[in-house]
């Protein structure tokens, strides 16, 4: 029995007095099922006081996939790790997309997360063109086997993001994400962690949760909302 995680992804959002706010909510909200929050590096230190001692994890939103040196800009996994940071995203499709991230780049990020402690969250999806293609399955297997290619996939968690559904209030179907991510389990196995993203919400994650290799959810905009994530996070869990 794998254990539902809920991820939220804060993007390049928030301010001290609003992320106060929401962990303050997060943390009294949210009983009883994994869930852990992605922040811009700003804030890394704030969650990290705010939350420690709680059941509510932090992460970040990305890293280097370099050790260290002469990296202008960019933040190490050991740097990460010093923090105590839990998880990272990784080949989430924004990277991908907007700053040309590629599957070698990700995996190397993969692996810099990993050789730290810091478990991966890494992020497949096809956009609505692949898809359209019918090339769904071979995009997604694409850019998993970048990662195990070279590496074991461990106790990282996979999350299935189809483009298409990111931000744009336009979800996958249960039963087309249950699809992919059948697909998917036949390559990382039983153990492994599935989420879905995708413009989840409090009206479609039950729905999403219900399926057998759905394990929870990867949430941008309704992260923001503590309402809405404290009532995605309370579905995981199966309370609503
Ligand atoms: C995401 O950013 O990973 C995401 C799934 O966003 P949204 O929930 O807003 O579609």
């Amino acid at each position: 029995m794998r254990a539902r995680l809920v991820a939220g992804n804060w993007k390049m959002h928030g301010s001290l007095a609003a992320n106060r706010a929401l962990l303050d909510a997060i943390v009294a909200g949210v009983k009883g099922v994994e869930c852990a929050v992605c922040v811009p590096f700003p804030y890394l230190a704030q969650v990290a006081e705010r939350l420690q001692g709680t059941q509510v994890a932090w992460g970040a939103q990305t890293l280097s996939a370099y050790a260290s040196g002469a990296h202008t800009g960019e933040v190490s996994a050991a740097m990460l790790a010093d923090l105590g940071c839990r998880y990272a995203l990784v080949g989430h499709s924004e990277r991908r997309q907007i700053y040309g991230e590629t599957d070698a780049q990700a995996a190397a990020k993969f692996g810099a997360a990993q050789g730290a402690g810091i478990k991966p969250i890494f992020c497949v999806g096809e956009t609505l063109e692949e898809r359209d293609a019918g090339r769904t399955e071979a995009v997604v297997a694409r850019q998993l086997d970048a990662v195990l290619g070279s590496r074991a996939f461990g106790d990282a968690v996979l999350a299935y993001e189809p483009v298409w559904a990111i931000g744009t209030g336009r979800t996958a179907t249960p039963e087309q994400a249950q699809a992919v991510h059948a697909f998917l389990r036949k390559r990382v196995g039983q153990a492994t962690r599935i989420l879905y993203g995708g413009s989840v919400k409090p009206d479609n994650a039950a729905a999403m949760f219900a399926m057998p290799d759905v394990d929870g959810g990867l949430i941008g905009g309704a992260a923001l909302l503590a309402r809405d994530f404290i009532a995605i996070c309370r579905m995981a869990q199966g309370k609503d």
